[in-house]
C-alpha cells in the first residue's frame, strides 16, 4: 500500500484559490486581503533589532521562534502582579493563578481539537512528553518481543527515549526506512506493523525536510493491528492546522516555543480512553490525592502526571501566544508560508551549488540544504555577518541526514514573520559566498 505524501487530510482548510502566486511580480506578502507579514512583525520586537550592523533576518524558526510582545508581556505581567503557586492555599491570588493555568490547558485542547482540557498534560516540551510516554505508558506495557516503529526520519528525542525504555523492557525500536527521495516508506512501514507492534512514534512533519507524512492514514493502519502512536508536532503546530481528534492519534507532543510561546512550556494530549494506561512517572505534590507511609492514592490525570510546581508563568506565556497565533487567519497565514517558502525555493535555485534535500512534495517552511564544497557551518557564519540566522549542523536528526550521506547541512526555516525580502538578502548573501574565495 502506497500513501502519496500530499494525502494528508488537513491539508483541507485551505481553498486553492486563496493561495497568493508566487514569483517577483507578485511575491508572497503582496496580496490585498490576504494575510501580510508585516500584521504579524510588528508585533515581534526582536525583529527590529540588529546584528552585526544588518537588520535581524530570524531564519531559524524550526528552532524557536521570536515572540511577540503579548507573550512577554503576559509572562512579565503574571510574575508583576498576580504570581502564586496553584491547585493549594485557599487565597485570591492563588485561585486567579489557577484559573489562569487551567485557561492555558482549556486553551491548549481548543488549539489541538481535542474534546477535553483533561487530555491535556503541561510538559517542558516535546522531548519530555516523549520521554513521559516511553515512562509511564512504555514502562508497564512493553515487554520482550515488542516493536516500537521509528521512521528514520525521526527527530532525536523520538528516537532515543524509545531506546532507553526498549533497553529496560527489552522491546525492539525498528525504523521504518527512507524512500530515496526522504519520503517515509509507506510499503515498508506497512510490511513492519505486526501484531508484535505496541507502537509507532511519528513527527506531523520533518524538522530536516519539513514533509508531511500521511499522518491519519498510518495511524489508522497501526490502529488496525492495535498499536498505540504517538504524534511529534513540534514542527507541525506552527505551520499546519492540526485536529488530535481527526488525527486519531493517541498521543500528541508540541512544545511552545516553536509556536511563539516561552521555552520551557509544552503540552502532551493523551486520547481520553489511553489516559488510563498511563501511570505515575515522577511522584511528589499535585499529583497524589492522599499520602501515608502506608498507603498514598493518586490524582486522576492529567494532575496524575504533573508532579511538582509547574511552568506557571511559562503557560500564561503560551495562552498569550495560542491567542495571538491564532487572531491570525490561518488558512491566509498557512498560505502565505507555503507561498513564502516556494519563492525561497526558486529564489535559492539560482545559487550555484546549492542543493535542496527532499522531495517536491508539499512540505512545510523549511528548507535544508547543502553548497558544493562549502561546510554548512561556514554557510551559516557567512550569512551571520549579515544578520542573517539560520541553522547549521546534523538538527537532532543524524539517521535523517545519514539517509543523504551527510553528517551536516544548513537549514532556513520561516514563520509567518518573514518577507519575502528577507529571502532575497538571504539569497544575495549566499551568492556573495559563492563568489567568494
Ligand atoms: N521533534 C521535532 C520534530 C523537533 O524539531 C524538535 C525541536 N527541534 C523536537 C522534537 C524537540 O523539541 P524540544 O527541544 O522543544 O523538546
Amino acid at each position: 500500500m502506497t500513501i502519496p505524501e500530499t494525502a494528508d487530510p488537513r491539508a483541507h482548510s485551505r481553498p486553492a484559490d486563496s493561495r497568493p502566486e508566487t514569483g517577483p511580480a507578485d511575491a508572497p506578502g503582496r496580496t490585498p486581503d490576504a494575510f501580510t507579514p508585516e500584521s504579524a512583525r510588528k508585533d515581534v520586537p526582536i525583529l527590529h533589532r540588529t546584528v552585526n550592523g544588518h537588520p535581524l533576518v530570524w531564519l531559524d524558526n524550526a528552532a524557536t521562534t521570536q515572540k511577540p510582545r503579548q507573550v512577554i508581556e503576559a509572562v512579565a505581567g503574571y510574575y508583576g502582579t498576580a504570581n502564586s503557586n496553584i491547585h493549594r492555599g485557599a487565597h485570591t491570588m492563588a485561585r486567579e493563578a489557577t484559573d489562569l493555568y487551567e485557561a492555558g490547558r482549556a486553551a491548549v485542547a481548543d488549539f489541538l481539537g481535542a474534546a477535553s482540557p483533561d487530555s491535556i498534560v503541561f510538559v517542558r516540551g516535546t522531548t519530555e512528553a516523549v520521554n513521559l510516554v516511553a515512562q509511564s505508558w512504555g514502562r508497564g506495557r512493553l515487554g520482550p518481543g515488542d516493536d516500537i516503529l521509528v521512521p528514520a526520519l525521526e527527530h532525536h528525542s523520538n528516537i532515543v527515549p524509545w531506546q532507553l525504555i526498549a533497553k529496560e523492557t527489552r522491546a525492539r525500536v525498528v525504523p521504518v526506512p527512507l524512500l530515496a527521495d526522504g519520503r517515509i516508506d509507506q510499503d515498508a512501514y506497512a510490511g513492519l506493523l505486526s501484531s508484535r507492534t505496541r507502537l509507532v512514534a511519528l513527527g506531523q512533519a520533518s524538522n530536516v525536510l519539513g514533509t508531511v507524512p500521511p499522518v491519519r492514514e498510518m495511524t489508522a493502519l497501526a490502529h488496525r493491528y492495535g498499536a498505540r502512536v504517538l504524534v511529534d508536532g513540534a514542527q507541525a503546530v506552527a505551520h499546519l492546522p492540526v485536529d488530535v481528534t481527526a488525527l486519531d492519534a493517541d498521543f500528541y507532543a508540541f512544545s511552545g516555543h516553536k509556536l511563539y510561546a516561552p521555552t520551557g512550556i509544552g503540552a502532551l494530549y493523551v486520547k481520553p480512553g489511553v489516559l488510563g494506561e498511563l501511570r505515575p512517572w515522577q511522584g511528589g505534590g499535585n499529583m497524589i490525592d492522599s499520602v501515608s507511609f502506608e498507603r498514598t492514592t493518586f490524582a486522576p490525570a492529567p494532575h496524575l502526571l504533573e508532579a511538582g510546581t509547574g511552568h506557571i508563568a511559562g503557560v500564561a506565556g503560551l495562552l498569550a501566544a495560542l491567542n495571538w497565533f491564532t487572531s491570525f487567519d490561518l488558512a491566509a497565514v498557512a498560505a502565505y508560508e507555503e507561498a513564502l517558502t516556494a519563492y525561497a525555493r526558486k529564489a535559492m535555485g539560482n545559487v550555484p551549488g546549492l542543493e535542496i534535500l527532499g522531495p517536491e512534495a508539499r512540505r512545510i517552511a523549511v528548507l535544508t540544504f547543502t553548497m558544493a564544497g562549502r561546510d554548512p557551518a561556514d554557510i551559516a557564519s557567512w550569512l551571520d555577518r549579515d544578520g542573517i540566522a539560520i541553522r547549521a549542523g546534523h538538527h537532532c536528526a543524524q539517521p535523517a541526514l545519514a539517509h543523504y550521506g551527510l553528517a551536516a547541512a544548513a537549514r532556513a526555516s520561516f514563520a509567518l514573520y518573514n518577507t519575502p525580502e528577507e529571502v532575497d538578502r538571504l539569497v544575495t548573501s549566499l551568492l556573495e559566498l559563492d563568489r567568494s574565495a
